[in-house]
């Protein structure tokens, strides 16, 4: 079966380089809708003068380069295509159907209300219907996700629903837990507080044994601190 090429319309349209289409983007002609790197560096040379300090004070010089280059890893996600990644999975797995779990992914993610990180762990599992994927690529797949300007709510699902539209399993389940530095380090200023999302998909939905197995294995972090 054909899976789908990009279901994501949604997910493709919020950065400014984005989907299949625009690995030239980084290093190629520019995108009438993207600005320039010189824009760029000057946004963030007013954005220091609107902290209240000088850019051009020698400690700060060479800083607009460095936070733009930063920003392409931080956003590196809006370049690759998530379909893209499970396309290639394997058939021969002498018929495996128990859970796949892939846990505490490491997460780096973006809020993108205040633009500052997202830091935590990702747990992925899929019931496997013929067909199984290198779990590098779960991994993969959720950086593709994280690595750009995201809610947690959203991502989480988007990760599970990527899985569940390319590999078809019998069912998907994420759990996303993470801290916000924009409650940690501004705002209420709450330090130590861990949200957690989750995205239960096919059997991991309808069927409660299965997903105490799944919850179980990742260390039940919806029951933590109780
Ligand atoms: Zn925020």
């Amino acid at each position: 079966m054909t899976p789908p090429k990009t279901p994501h319309a949604d997910n493709v349209v919020r950065g400014p380089g984005h989907g299949s289409t625009s690995g030239s983007l980084r290093h190629g002609a520019p995108d009438e809708a993207r600005p320039s790197r010189a824009e760029a560096e000057e946004a963030v040379r007013t954005l220091i003068r609107w902290a209240g300090d000088d850019p051009t004070r020698e400690g700060l010089v060479g800083t607009p380069d460095r936070v733009v280059r930063s920003y392409e890893e931080f956003f590196a996600g809006y370049e690759i295509d998530p379909v893209d990644i499970l396309q290639r999975t394997f058939e021969e797995t002498d018929g495996y159907d128990e859970m796949v779990i892939l846990r505490d992914i490491r997460l780096e993610s973006y809020c993108e209300h205040h633009m500052v990180p997202i830091i935590g762990k990702a747990h992925v599992a899929y019931l496997p219907r013929h067909r199984v994927v290198g779990i590098s690529k779960l991994a993969r797949l959720v950086e593709a996700y994280a690595k750009r300007l995201q809610i947690q709510e959203k991502m989480t699902a988007q990760i599970a629903n990527t899985i569940d539209e390319v590999l078809q399993p019998e069912g998907v389940a994420v759990v996303i837990e993470a801290q916000h530095q924009c409650m940690t380090t501004r705002g209420v200023h709450k330090t130590g507080v861990t949200m957690v999302t989750s995205r239960m998909l096919g059997a991991f939905r309808t069927d409660p044994s299965t997903r105490r197995e799944f919850l179980s294995m990742i260390g039940n972090p919806s029951s933590r601190g109780e």
